[in-house]
């Protein structure tokens, strides 16, 4: 059997498409505008900061990334983030990471006002996950949700196994589908040491993977006809070529050949995630006017 492949891009497409179309009914006042912040200069933050610009500007958000120096004071960024709180212009802030480390990062995502967080960090924000609402979940995690409804599967008594258990991706995901009266079981690191790991993905209708363990999950350890979705994002060498590749948490050559519905890695989970992050800062948007 070969699954059928539940691909991101035209999930993303039709996001976007909903939301570029929403804006332009917008006086040109009322365009929305998100700020990311960024301190310092990492590779990753600035290439994640590109993708986040080429996304807003295909939906006609405005964006703007603001740059501090890596000597920037925890105290001063706090002030930084309360200035666009109270700033009527911007609806979204994002706090690129990594930051330094002399900076607490929750500590600043705290002062985020929970309308403007975007990207759901905010432990108000958070803790309304706990009650269901799915609008201000870190974009990953509606990345996942997103993907779970377009499969169609029943989730009222379905297992579901995450596989993680991260603040942006394993917890808000197993609290989301556990108010859909899905059966959910979280696993992680505590579970693969205790040798239980395949006891309970071999278990599961939904299989959703979260480590950033490249090919963690086999084929053995899906139970077949099960719905699989990889987040993970991991670089490695392709044997063959020698050059760099991305490939996901769960071994995709075995997994397609057992699981009923999977996501590819690249091209899955990815995709759908920047389409949230407008999709929330359009919702942001609305709720402050
Ligand atoms: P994290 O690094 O914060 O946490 C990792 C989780 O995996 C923890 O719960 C840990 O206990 C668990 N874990 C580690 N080793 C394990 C093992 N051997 N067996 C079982 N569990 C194990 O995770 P994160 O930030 O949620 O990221 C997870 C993956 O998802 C990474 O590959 C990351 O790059 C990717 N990611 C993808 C997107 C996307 O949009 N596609 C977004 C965010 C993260």
């Amino acid at each position: 059997m070969s699954a059928k492949l539940l691909e991101g891009g035209p999930i993303a497409e039709q996001i976007k498409s909903e939301i570029k179309a929403a804006i332009a009914e917008l006086p040109e006042e009322q365009r929305p505008q998100l700020v990311a912040v960024m301190v310092g200069d990492n590779p990753g933050a600035r290439s994640y900061a590109k993708m986040q610009r080429k996304a807003c500007e295909e939906v006609d958000i405005l964006y703007e990334l603001k740059e501090f120096d890596e000597s920037i004071s925890e105290a001063d960024l706090i002030g930084e983030m309360n200035q666009l709180n109270e700033d009527d212009g911007v609806n979204g802030i994002i706090l690129q990471m990594p930051v330094p480390q002399h900076i607490n990062a929750r500590a600043v995502q705290a002062e985020i006002a929970p309308v403007k967080d975007v990207d759901g960090v905010n432990p108000a924000n958070l803790g309304a996950v706990v009650m269901g609402r799915v609008e201000g979940a870190p974009c990953t995690a509606q990345a996942v949700v997103r993907l779970v409804e377009e499969t169609g599967v029943d989730l009222y008594g379905a297992e579901v196994v995450v596989v993680g258990h991260s603040e942006i991706v394993g917890k808000p995901v197993a609290l989301l589908l556990l108010d859909k009266f899905a059966t959910t079981t979280v696993c992680h690191i505590g579970t693969s040491d205790a040798g239980m790991l395949e006891k309970h993905t071999t278990g599961a209708d939904l299989l959703i993977v979260a480590v950033g363990v490249p090919g963690l999950i086999k084929g053995n350890m899906i139970k077949p006809g099960a719905t699989v979705i990889d987040v993970g994002i991991n670089r490695v060498k392709d044997p063959e070529t020698g050059k760099s590749k991305m490939v996901g948490d769960v071994a995709f050559d075995e997994a397609v050949e057992v699981a009923g519905i999977i996501t590819p890695v690249p091209g899955g989970v990815g995709p759908v995630t920047p389409a949230m992050l407008l999709q929330s800062t359009l919702h942001a948007a609305q709720s402050q006017r």
